[in-house]
């Protein structure tokens, strides 16, 4: 089976065809500038790159048909007709309480998508065009959504509600959301096959840390809490966001500066976070070198944000009872062993005994603790896209 996966922002679309039940992919790219001028990346093993090349996509539509093209060209393609695309798989950023799973995209789930466009503004019109565009271009296709929000609808009314008064939860949906649905699920259910167990036997505390961080609790499966809210600013520090803070600060600096909300919500989702706090990057390498060379804010940025993840896993044990495997994720999840350790010493007094030497990694999956470490500590690279795939495969079968 074949599932191309489609995630669409407003003039760029990435896209991967993917084998969900081997997890072989077998090719990737991006289109961007739709609705400028066109470029057309594509990349498929032992074939021809393509790298930004020029192809007009007016819209959307364009884009995909480029896609198409390239997926079924006879010398640089991997498949011989559109026939062989059994269903599509749509990344779809915000499914509000509409949604606690992927499904079948109908007409009414795009009503749905819709209505849920005042939570996100930004990323649901453009989730929809390019479901729109699929539509047009691979008539008669099963198409699937797959939401960021889904998986963190299992989460209590205590953790999801805002001590705000009611009628805004009421009559406006302010909640906890959550985001980074799609790679905590992922990395959970890895995290079950490494330890032998069934999802339902184990607490975990998910560690999704790129450039957008977000901290997941997984009691028997589901999520429980997270750390992004009702946007995904949100939580830890980040990149470029500020994370929580007190909403006080935001009127003391409109007051101050003459600040429109505008304003001070672009500084607090563009320029705050560790870029913010360190005045050299959103990078957490440039940090770490700035640091070497001397940079104390560099330092700092880092520093915070490290302790921010800690407290979280320190908040969400004693919101499970207890942890039995904490997991990270992502870029710096990833990559960077030194804030992997940053974060997780400190916390022998919960069970957690990390191996140096084990730690060491990057990139592929691999127990981190030591042997004796009652938390186990796991590196588990994320893959949203396979997970798009194996929802949609679950759901078209
Ligand atoms: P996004 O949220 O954009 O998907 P990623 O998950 O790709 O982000 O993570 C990007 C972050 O990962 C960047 O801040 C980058 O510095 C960080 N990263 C990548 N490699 C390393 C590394 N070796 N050490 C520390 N951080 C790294």
């Amino acid at each position: 089976m074949n599932v191309l996966v489609i995630n669409a922002g407003s003039s760029s679309l990435k896209y991967q065809l993917l084998n969900p039940e081997s997890g072989v992919l077998l090719a990737k790219g991006l289109c961007e500038r739709i609705g400028i001028d066109g470029k057309f990346t594509y990349k498929a093993d032992g074939k021809a790159t393509k790298d930004a090349v020029d192809v007009s996509m007016p819209t959307h539509a364009e884009a995909i048909q480029a896609v198409m093209d390239a997926l079924t060209d006879p010398a640089d393609g991997v498949i011989g007709s559109m026939k062989e695309i059994d269903a599509v798989g749509h990344r779809v950023v915000h499914g509000g309480e509409a949604f606690n799973k992927s499904v079948l995209i109908t007409d009414e789930v795009l009503k749905a998508i819709e209505d849920c466009i005042p939570l996100a503004p930004l990323h649901n019109p453009a989730n929809l065009t390019g479901i729109r565009a699929c539509q047009k271009v691979m008539p008669g296709v099963p198409m699937v959504a797959v939401f960021d929000t889904a998986f963190h609808q299992t989460m209590p009314a205590r953790a999801y509600m805002y001590a705000l008064p009611y009628e805004y939860y009421e009559n406006d949906k302010v909640r906890r959301y959550g985001f980074h649905g799609t790679s905590h699920k992922y990395v959970a259910g890895r995290a079950a096959a490494m330890l032998g167990k069934k999802p339902e036997e184990l607490k975990l505390i998910s560690c999704h840390l790129g450039n957008g961080s977000s901290v997941t609790a997984v009691d028997g499966g589901k999520s429980v809490d997270t750390s992004m809210g009702f946007t995904p600013l949100a939580g830890v520090p980040m990149g470029t966001r500020s994370g929580d803070l007190d909403a006080g600060i935001l009127q003391y600096l409109m007051n101050k500066y003459s600040l429109s909300i505008d304003e001070m919500l672009n500084i607090l989702n563009k320029k705050s976070g560790v870029q913010g706090v360190s005045g050299v990057s959103s990078d957490f390498r440039d940090l770490t070198d700035a640091f070497e060379k001397g940079n104390a804010r560099a330092g700092l940025a880092v520093d915070m944000f490290n302790y921010g993840v800690k407290k979280l896993i320190g908040a969400y044990a004693a919101a499970m009872g207890g942890v039995d495997a904490v997991i990270f994720t992502a870029g710096v999840g990833e990559n960077s062993a030194a804030q992997r350790m940053a974060i997780a010493s400190g916390l022998e007094f919960m069970g957690v005994k990390m191996d140096a030497d084990a730690n060491k990694v990057r990139g592929k999956e691999a127990v981190i603790s030591a042997a004796d470490s009652r938390v186990k500590v796991l590196l588990i690279p994320t893959n949203e896209e396979l997970m798009i795939a194996m929802d949609t495969a679950s759901i078209v079968k």
